[in-house]
């Protein structure tokens, strides 16, 4: 079976505003720590682990507070991917708590390093983007960091290629896929979006492929319409799914 991957961002206690960014938009991917430990449960218990990847976006402080020591409790691994230029601020992880991660054998990797919309900012910033984020990260773990994550999916052409050129060689997008493709030297991965209503039934529909392939036109068609509305849809988007 081919591996279906998650795309978490953060995991709260009391309140979304805990950890990560702030803000209406930002607080949809924010999961409770009751329904995220119901949906680890779930997966360890009655599915086969092994063919879930957990990732997580943006660098919060609760991916070292909450996500990881729930992960570790099922044994399982998380995948980490850092907004390097958030690295040390309020509701973020540290440098000191990413790399104490690394070491317990969770993977870290690159989200760019200003989480802008790296699809329409000026050509030669996209380069910046990565490989600062790269350096960072690798200055702080103390080794080749080669997997990153495209912030909000602003996904082109010329952002893939300019991540290959940094080095990088996995590319985790969000494309809810499980198809692994290939594209300037990069593997790219597809990735299944947890928002913060996620249920239990959601998790266990992604098993069929028919499922899969009504999420993927549908993202085609929000990116599509996302492209008509421009500044529009992020403000009628978050109207409708508050
Ligand atoms: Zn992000």
């Amino acid at each position: 079976m081919k591996k279906i991957i998650l795309m978490f961002h953060d995991v709260y206690h009391e309140s979304p505003s805990e950890s990560g960014y702030l803000g209406t938009g930002p607080d949809l991917y924010k999961l409770s720590e009751s329904n995220f430990v119901n949906l680890v449960h779930y997966i360890s218990e009655f599915k086969n682990k092994n063919n879930f990847v957990f990732t997580f976006d943006d660098g919060g402080i609760s991916f070292y507070t909450i996500i990881a020591p729930i992960l570790e409790r099922y044994n399982l691994k998380g995948v980490f991917f850092i907004a390097t230029d958030m690295i040390g601020k309020a509701g973020f992880m540290s440098a000191e708590q990413i790399l104490d991660l690394d070491r317990r054998g969770h993977i870290i990797g690159s989200h760019s390093h200003t989480h802008r919309r790296l699809s329409s900012i000026p050509p030669d910033e996209v380069y910046n983007e990565w490989h600062t984020s790269k350096n960072v990260l690798e200055s702080i773990l103390g080794h080749n960091v080669t997997v990153a994550s495209i912030p909000n999916g602003y996904q082109s052409d010329f952002v893939l290629s300019e991540a290959s050129r940094c080095g990088y060689t996995e590319m985790y997008t969000s494309a809810p896929t499980c198809r692994v493709s290939r594209k300037h030297s990069l593997n790219l991965y597809g990735r299944f979006v947890m928002m913060k209503s996620v249920s239990i039934m959601d998790l266990s529909r992604l098993d069929f492929s028919i499922i899969r392939s009504y999420l993927f036109i549908r993202a085609k068609m929000l990116l599509f319409i996302q492209k008509l509305l421009g500044q529009y849809y992020k403000k009628i988007r978050n109207a409708i799914l508050k």
